[in-house]
């Protein structure tokens, strides 16, 4: 149940809530809001007794919550979530402004790097994918520059001010990318790797949940609620497709769950069209299609030399093609009352 105060209530009579939903051997998760404040409670409430709740003084009503997530549902907390991302440029997701993050699949070298965040900064960008841990599904591949991945992103922010979105992919990585990184990435096959959501909830940097490939909306949300419940409010979802029986393209991108997650959510959502197609020149449409249908913003992979990428060459566009994305989508933003 969600426990929702009345305008203007007391410190004291959230405190008094707090303290009878301990008491039943429940865990709360208070919610300040602009309007008023919200009281989550965890855990299984559907046998305790809701009236004495409801007759507390300062409460507005009790509202039982169907769905198995709770404090990423919309109504433990109804307006929209911005987060906001650290770096110089002040990116944010989920507020009027689009956020694009752009960059290379993984990180390969330092000139090609630099290359492609000059011009992901010049063409309006305001923040620098790569990975430099990357998950691999064959032991053979390549396998990432690992923390000299991550000095080249960091010195690649210092020169361009490009925030920077870098996957970590087990627990014993997160305090070395967060040092680095100012968006921390939990990967496709991470989304259920739930200890790493827990150690991510811990961390100081905002999240970027994909969604796993074989995930349903309502797993995906359970997953954002790990990473929210163990402390960290700072998660944007992202959609980058799922595995269905087509094989013309590597994922299916799964659209409709934009206006999904916002009808069930207070999360932001961007989508991944690299991913999410597996192939360079459906990208430009797709992004299109994201933000027609209500996206937050888009990751999109970008290569100055698609062709000798060392990963995922096939859906990367180069630093043209995004500079063209991005007038179109400009068009496209201001239509659904948005900006980049
Ligand atoms: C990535 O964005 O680098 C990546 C590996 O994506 P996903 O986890 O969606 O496959
Ligand atoms: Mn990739």
């Amino acid at each position: 149940m969600i426990v929702v105060m009345k305008q203007g209530a007391t410190q004291q009579e959230v405190d008094r809530v707090v303290h009878l939903i301990r008491e039943m051997h429940l865990q709360d998760h208070v919610i300040v809001g602009i309007e008023r404040t919200v009281v989550a409670v965890i855990g299984d409430d559907r046998y305790k007794d809701q009236s004495t709740i409801e007759s507390c003084p300062g409460v507005d009503r009790v509202v039982p919550i169907l769905a198995p997530y709770k404090v990423a549902s919309k109504q433990s907390h109804p307006e929209p979530s911005v987060i906001p991302i650290p770096g110089p440029l002040k990116p944010s997701v989920g507020g009027r402004k689009l956020c694009l993050m752009v960059g290379p699949c993984s990180v390969e070298d330092r000139s090609l790097l630099l290359e492609v965040a000059h011009a992901v900064r010049e063409a309006g960008g305001t923040c620098l994918r790569g990975g430099a841990f990357k998950p691999r599904t064959s032991p053979y591949q390549y396998q990432g520059l690992g923390e000299k991945g991550l000095e080249l992103l960091a010195e690649a922010r210092e020169i361009t001010g490009l925030s920077v979105v870098t996957e970590v992919m087990s627990i014993d990585q997160v305090d070395l990318v967060a040092r680095y990184a100012d968006v921390l990435q939990v990967g496709t096959r991470n989304m259920h790797n739930f200890n790493l959501l827990l150690a991510c909830g811990r961390a100081q940097k905002p999240v970027l949940l994909k969604r796993g490939w074989s995930a349903t909306l309502d797993e995906f949300l359970l997953a954002a609620e790990y990473i929210i419940q163990a402390g960290n409010p700072r998660v944007i979802l992202c959609e980058r497709g799922i595995r269905t029986h087509e094989t013309y393209v590597r994922n299916t991108l799964a659209l409709a769950i934009v206006p999904a997650v916002k009808r069930e959510s207070h999360l932001p959502i961007i989508v991944d069209p690299s991913h999410g197609t597996g192939r360079a020149y459906m990208v430009p449409s797709m992004c299109r299609a994201a933000i027609a249908a209500g996206a937050d913003g888009l990751m999109i992979e970008c290569h100055a030399d698609p062709e000798h990428a060392l990963t995922d060459g096939a859906q990367s566009i180069t630093p043209q093609v995004f500079a063209q994305t991005v007038k179109e989508l400009r068009a496209i933003a201001e239509a659904v009352g948005r900006e980049i």
